[in-house]
């Protein structure tokens, strides 16, 4: 059975599709992306529009549903999340603390009383560091200590950048290949979104 995910990620064509791919692998079943109308650019329009996105979503009948933004942080702000956050009240200008406790924050109440589950998912520092990892680049360092998303997206794309489709088809079938899940599950950050999506098979 496929199951209806809506996803706000930074680039719904993108990002969204590489979650969609990942979404499917981990929970072993056909996965459809749902947007609605609406259309996410950057990291604030997710949580700028998650309130009204989640309502439109429950709404057509989804209970399932995804959002993302790259860390996208330095040395000295935005620290990888750990389960010994304390949760805080939602700031949409807040740019030094913990990016997926800020995106749970911005999850309303409503949604989840209505039955809807959510996956927070939050690649450090980008989604590329994990492509990069699954292509088996090697890092100075922790890969998460590589900080420039620019230099990470040259990397692992090249330059000039492809366009988008060339990306999603580089990413999916980098992602296809047999080791790409070992791979990931180095990294704590996709470890925290597998264990996620996969408490939603428990919870059905
Ligand atoms: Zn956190």
């Amino acid at each position: 059975m496929t199951l209806r995910v809506a996803i706000a990620s930074e680039y719904d064509l993108y990002d969204g599709e590489i979650y969609r791919f990942l979404l499917e692998k981990i929970l072993a079943q056909p996965v459809e992306r749902w947007v609605g109308d609406y259309s996410f650019t950057g990291n604030r329009s997710v949580v700028k529009l998650a309130p009204a996105f989640l309502a439109t979503a429950a709404r057509v009948g989804i209970r399932h549903a995804v959002l993302a933004v790259d860390n996208d942080g330095g040395a000295k702000r935005r620290p990888e999340h750990d389960e010994g956050h304390a949760p805080a009240p939602f700031d949409i200008d807040d740019d030094v603390r913990c990016r997926e406790c800020w995106l749970t924050a911005s999850i309303p109440a409503r949604w989840s009383t209505l039955g809807g589950m959510t996956c927070v998912v939050v690649p450090v520092q980008v989604v590329e560091t994990w492509l990069l990892c699954v292509r088996g680049d090697e890092f100075p360092r922790e890969p998460e200590r590589a900080f420039d998303r620019r230099a990470l997206k040259t990397r692992f794309f090249g330059k000039p950048m492809p366009p988008v489709s060339t990306r999603i088809e580089m990413a999916i079938e980098l992602l296809s290949a047999p080791h790409a899940m070992g791979a990931l599950r180095k990294r704590p950050s996709y470890l925290r979104f597998e264990k996620r999506a996969v408490a939603w098979k428990s919870a059905r």
